[in-house]
């Protein structure tokens, strides 16, 4: 890579992040080992107190995982990134990174479910305490601020109703109190939107949906400047939850056809919101890039493209969600996201069954709602895919 030059993101997609071996392979070689030797001690001794740059151990550092987390800074314009064994453990390595006991969290309410656990289950018991603010509404993130407010943590798009968060005035007021603010870029991809480049401190992956976006393996990743990735660091390698080195080569080479993926799939994301909304069947239809979005103009501002997720709601109920995920031919039906291939959800039973049915109704995961995460198909074989149920 030429660092010297400034080179475009699809470009960086490509190039970046590749430091060749002697061998000079073209793409990124693999290197499945658990440790390095050092040419005596002396090195030995310099690389693990950190004189000296070089791999130890795979847990620290491999130059496969370093490939990736290169590239992917790059991509998002940071300085630096650190690749974890999924996108979970991203968040639970930022959270043991940044805070300590005592220390507050403001979350937007529609957080992936297993953050919301992280949050009350987990670091509750160590002391940290997590409120929960609207997404969309900055005002309610200064009015749920205590004086120990550490860190602000969000998703733009919020899941599934494709809620967006204004990430230069939440950052605006996280910086006004020292917090700090993370940002789950899951949904967009840095294809998509760059939220450091809005203020955010750090970002966080789940690298198992889009990044690989073929549903091969899972991975994550923490990203943000120096200073600000490298107490994430310390704490994975010391506690362990680091990306493997296959895993890492697989998404080095999603990286590669990112954009390429996500823009398609939002194109076509976009055209099937667009009949959906004209369909009698259907009575709501959420995606950022239609007009009808009420926050169209700030997903205009903040992304590039819509994004792949869909949601809408059906007339009729379960019973009418259901026959239309049961009659799909060719999509399939699972919670996972981020896929080449269609996944369809009904999220009240799913991935949003264990929340209370007067918590769900008020966030307005209705029984009538299908989110789609869409694939690389033909956007007219999705549609007549949920014509069958929808007729
Ligand atoms: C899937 C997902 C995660 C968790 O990622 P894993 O790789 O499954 O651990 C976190 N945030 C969002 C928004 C997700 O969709």
């Amino acid at each position: 890579m030429q660092e010297d030059l400034e080179l475009d993101f699809e470009t960086l997609a490509v190039h970046s992040g590749l430091e060749r071996s002697q061998f000079g392979e073209h793409a990124h070689a693999l290197y499945l080992t658990s440790s390095f030797v050092a040419e005596n001690a002396a090195q030995a001794a310099a690389r693990f107190c950190g004189q000296e740059p070089g791999y130890i151990y795979s847990r620290f550092t491999n130059p496969t995982v370093t490939a990736f987390q290169d590239r992917l800074a790059a991509m998002e314009g940071a300085e630096a990134a650190v690749a974890t064994a999924s996108g979970m453990s991203a968040i639970l390595a930022l959270c043991m990174g940044h805070l300590k006991a005592g220390d507050h969290i403001v979350a937007s309410q529609s957080l992936f479910g297993a953050t919301i656990m992280l949050c009350n289950n987990y670091l509750a018991k160590f002391g940290i305490s997590t409120s929960y603010a609207n997404a969309a509404d900055p005002e309610s993130w200064r009015q749920a601020l205590r004086p120990e407010t550490r860190l602000f943590f969000l998703e733009t798009p919020s899941n599934p109703l494709t809620e967006i968060a204004d990430i230069a005035a939440i950052a605006d007021i996280a910086h006004a109190h020292g917090a700090l603010l993370a940002v789950d870029n899951c949904f967009c991809t840095p294809a998509l939107q760059q939220p450091l480049k809005w203020g955010a401190d750090l970002v966080v992956h789940s690298a198992t949906k889009f990044l690989d976006g073929q549903g091969r393996v899972l991975g994550g990743a923490v990203v943000g400047s120096k200073a600000m990735v490298e107490p994430v660091y310390l704490f994975l390698r010391t506690a362990g939850p680091t990306l493997s080195a296959f895993n890492a080569w697989v998404l080095v080479k999603g990286l590669e056809t990112l954009r390429l993926r996500v823009e398609a799939q939002s194109a076509t994301a976009l055209r099937l919101a667009q009949w959906l909304e004209s369909h009698p069947q259907v009575a709501r239809v959420y995606h950022p890039g239609l007009p009808s979005h009420p926050q169209h103009a700030l997903a205009q501002r903040q992304q590039s493209a819509g994004g792949a997720i869909v949601s809408f709601e059906v007339k009729g109920g379960r019973e009418a969600a259901w026959r239309v995920i049961d009659s799909t031919r060719v999509l399939s039906i699972t919670a996972n996201l981020g896929d080449v291939r269609t996944t369809i959800t009904h999220p009240a039973s799913t991935t949003h069954g264990r929340i209370s049915p007067e918590a769900r109704q008020a966030a307005g995961i209705t029984e009538g709602l299908i989110r789609l995460s869409v694939g690389l198909e033909s956007c007219q074989d999705i549609q007549d895919d949920l014509q069958r149920g929808l007729g």
